[in-house]
């Protein structure tokens, strides 16, 4: 029966204000920031051993690695290649400086949905480099001490300079459009389109940064796409003018995060109503990615037996997703918000200027829909992809899970070694462990969630695993250098 969801009440000192405010910068942060890199500087000199590092690339014109994605996952790669020796290795991004990733374009958020301590390991250790010292210097200690979540922006700012910071070699407006193995000199060729123009880059090993939305990107149910003019709905994906909804009866399908987050705005932006629809008897309340969160867990869900990591990926997409408790508060208490529970979409038509929907046994009337339907995850539908995807082996290929635990989509998640690389259907096509893949088709079965909870474990995993295969490639070539080393101690 569907009904109206009744919420439980605020937690006490509970201020939805409180999270939309930004700090004002100090008046010597600037000072502050450059002592700040002065300290890194001096930390990465005391923790340069060994200095010396190998140019594996020297008898070929390609690069050691080549990062699709600059995002603080492809940025932390970067840094940490570096730490490994790793230096020929080059981040291409299609975005402009300062778009990467969600956080300036469709996320709408306050604060991360994260706790503040989780910051993806993005420091290597470096306590110089972590979140909370770049903020200190900013806004002072006390603010950070303050807060629960990062905000948003503070989040994209912090990205920016870390990527500042360390010089990384980031490659922007560059376009990865399509990649193949060129088996005679023993490397990827990354098919790019930089500023309109098409160019090669060569790589022997790929890190797949590509975020959330890559594969397959937004969902929107075919009944949507189907029954409604395509100007009268959104995907949260969208650039949405939430202006334009000020008097508007906004209707949200879905029940995740994001659907909370464009609700709130629309109500900002003076929304007449908004209503949140769901399929579910309940709004899931159970968040085990914060239960993860734990060193055993993340490090080592990666060698779980294959039942095991089936086991909890599908008990995760049962429990289902859900808004973070602050996104949650601020949305369900605003009086011009209403959730709909056992809701799911039935009918829709577009009549005499409205969406007019059946949602379970209601009818719903609004002036315009948003989706906050998620993203789809099939590989097949990752344009850089193309190539290599009829070759990567998928779950399908190696497990058969027990009767009544079959998941079509989880059947297609590329099914990657310990090292997150891909595996090939056959041996023909071995040179895909040279591809890492920490973006969205990755989540759930291999223990990485294309987010910041896990990411500090997977990612020494994958520049570990590059070093190792760069130093065994090189073996004769080393064991020769090292024979002919004559420089005599005295
Ligand atoms: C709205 C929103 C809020 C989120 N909040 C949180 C949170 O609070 N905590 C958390 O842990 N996780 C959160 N996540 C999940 C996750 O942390 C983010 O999606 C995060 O941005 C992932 O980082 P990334 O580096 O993997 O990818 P992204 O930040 O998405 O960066 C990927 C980059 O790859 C580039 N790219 C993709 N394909 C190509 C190509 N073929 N050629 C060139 N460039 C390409 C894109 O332009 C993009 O800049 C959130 C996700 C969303 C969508």
């Amino acid at each position: 029966m569907t009904s109206v969801h009744c919420p439980p009440s605020l937690p006490k000192d509970f201020d939805p204000q409180a999270f939309w405010t930004l700090p004002p910068l100090l008046a010597d942060a600037d000072q502050r920031l450059q002592r700040l890199a002065t300290d890194i500087a001096t930390d990465l000199e005391l923790l340069s051993y060994p200095s010396r590092t190998w140019d594996y690339s020297r008898h070929t014109d390609s690069l050691e690695v080549a990062i699709i994605g600059a995002g603080y996952v492809g940025k932390s790669a970067a840094f940490g290649l570096r730490r490994y020796g790793l230096s020929q290795v080059r981040i291409f991004d299609r975005c402009s400086p300062g778009q990467e990733g969600p956080w300036r374009t469709y996320a709408r958020n306050a604060t991360l949905r994260t706790p503040k301590d989780v910051t993806g390991g993005l420091d290597w250790g470096m306590p110089n480099l972590n979140f909370r010292r770049w903020c200190a210097a900013c806004y002072g200690d006390e603010y950070w001490q303050q807060i629960r979540y990062i905000p948003r922006l503070l989040w994209a700012d912090y990205l920016d300079w870390y990527g500042n910071i360390l010089k990384l070699p980031i490659q922007y407006h560059t376009d990865i459009v399509d990649i193949h193995w060129q088996a005679d000199e023993q490397c990827f060729w990354l098919q790019t389109m930089h500023k309109g123009m098409g160019e090669i880059q060569k790589a022997r090993f790929i890190i797949f940064a590509t975020g959330m939305d890559c594969a397959g990107g937004q969902y929107v149910p075919a009944i949507v796409q189907t029954s409604l003019p395509a100007d009268c709905y959104h995907h949260t994906m969208d650039t949405i003018d939430f202006v334009a909804m000020a008097g508007q009866r906004v209707g949200i399908i879905g029940g995740g995060a994001s659907a909370f987050d464009n609700g709130i705005m629309a109500l900002q932006a003076g929304a007449e109503s908004v209503d949140i629809m769901i399929r579910r008897p309940q709004l899931p309340n159970l968040n085990r990615i914060r239960w993860s969160e734990w060193n055993g867990y993340h490090r080592h869900f990666i060698d779980l037996p294959d039942g095991m990591k089936w086991a909890y990926s599908l008990a995760e997409l049962r429990v289902g997703q859900l808004p973070p408790p602050h996104t949650y508060y601020q949305a369900i208490t605003h009086p011009r918000l209403t959730l709909y529970t056992n809701a799911p979409v039935n009918q829709l038509n577009y009549q005499k200027g409205e969406v007019v929907g059946q949602y379970g046994e209601l009818t719903l009337r609004h002036d315009v829909l948003i989706c906050g339907t998620g993203f789809v995850t099939d590989l097949d539908a990752q344009p850089e992809l193309k190539t290599l995807a009829p070759y990567i082996a998928r779950w399908e290929d190696r497990y058969t899970p027990p009767p009544g635990d079959e998941h079509l989509a989880m059947a297609r998640y590329p099914y990657l070694g310990k090292s997150l690389q891909f595996t090939p259907v056959s041996s023909d096509y071995a040179y895909l462990n040279r591809c890492y893949y920490l973006s969205s088709g990755a989540a759930l079965l291999s223990g990485y969630r294309a987010n910041l909870s896990g990411l500090q474990f997977a990612l020494p995993r994958v520049t570990y695993d590059i070093g190792r295969q760069l130093f065994l490639d090189h073996q004769d070539e080393i064991w020769a250098a090292y024979n002919a080393y004559d420089i005599k101690e005295y």
